[in-house]
C-alpha cells in the first residue's frame, strides 16, 4: 500500500510572489525530501508509472504562449 499524492497547482504569479522566500523554500525543500522516498508503481513492469516526478514551470497557457522549460524539483 503507498500513500500517493497528485499534485497540480496553477497558482497566480502575483500571488506566488507574495508568498515569503522561507514558505517557498520550504515547501520545495520538503518536496524533494518526499520525493526522495517516493517509488514508481510497478517498476519494471509494463504498466509501471512514473510515480516520481515534481516539477514546475512558469505557464503561459492562459495566454496562448509556450511555456517556459520545466525545472525539477
Ligand atoms: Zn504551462
Amino acid at each position: 500500500m503507498l500513500i500517493r499524492f497528485q499534485l497540480d497547482l496553477a497558482i497566480p504569479e502575483k500571488v506566488f510572489n507574495k508568498i515569503s522566500k522561507e514558505r517557498k523554500a520550504a515547501f520545495i525543500s520538503e518536496v524533494r525530501a518526499l520525493r526522495a522516498l517516493a517509488v514508481k508503481i510497478n517498476e519494471g513492469k509494463p504498466n509501471e508509472e512514473m510515480t516520481v516526478k515534481a516539477r514546475y514551470h512558469k505557464c503561459y497557457h492562459d495566454e496562448g504562449k509556450a511555456c517556459e522549460p520545466e525545472v525539477e524539483i
